[in-house]
């Protein structure tokens, strides 16, 4: 499992000429060197990530499908510290999941109620997830942020929505 930036630059916190590089033509972001170096921090060089994305007030981390428990920590240990560290909202998602569990990872600690498929007036297909009402306050984020994190996720036509029966 690798991080955006190579072992010599996160073991001297300075970046080599690569690194460097990477930095200034955008292929890694200050956000991404930031979280490299607390994951080599708690993570003993082991804890690894794909890539993040911004999205509001929320960072999402990348990583592959097995890795996500990893990541996150035991008891959320490991988020917990990237997050006060960084003082930014922090989901983690697996690589290639498939739908329903990209909608888990970015509402946790919220439970989904439901999915279902919905069509609207212009016949556009949208997948319609219900939150349970006793979990709306547990949202990491507000529903149109959320919402936009799992359409870039997943590339699909999302509603969210508060599920007042549940
Ligand atoms: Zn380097």
């Amino acid at each position: 499992m690798v991080l955006p930036i190579c072992d010599v630059c996160l073991k001297s916190g300075m970046l080599c000429q690569g690194c460097e590089n990477k930095l200034k033509t955008g292929e890694i972001s200050q956000l991404d060197l930031d979280i490299a170096k607390i994951l080599y921090r708690v993570g003993d060089g082991k804890i690894g990530y794909k890539r993040t994305i911004e999205i509001g007030d929320v960072v999402i981390i990348i990583t592959e499908k097995d890795q996500v428990g990893k990541l996150i920590g035991k008891g959320g240990k490991i988020v917990r510290e990237i997050s006060k560290t960084l003082e930014r909202k922090i989901r983690v998602v697996g690589e290639d999941s498939d739908f329903k569990a990209v909608a888990t990872d970015i509402l946790a600690p919220a439970r989904i109620s439901g999915i279902n498929i919905v069509y609207g007036k212009d016949g556009e297909q949208r997948y319609k997830i219900r939150v349970r009402g006793e979990d709306a306050r547990r949202l990491p984020a507000k529903l149109d942020v959320l919402n936009s994190i799992i359409q870039e996720l997943t590339g699909e036509k999302t509603l969210l929505v508060i599920d007042r029966n549940n």
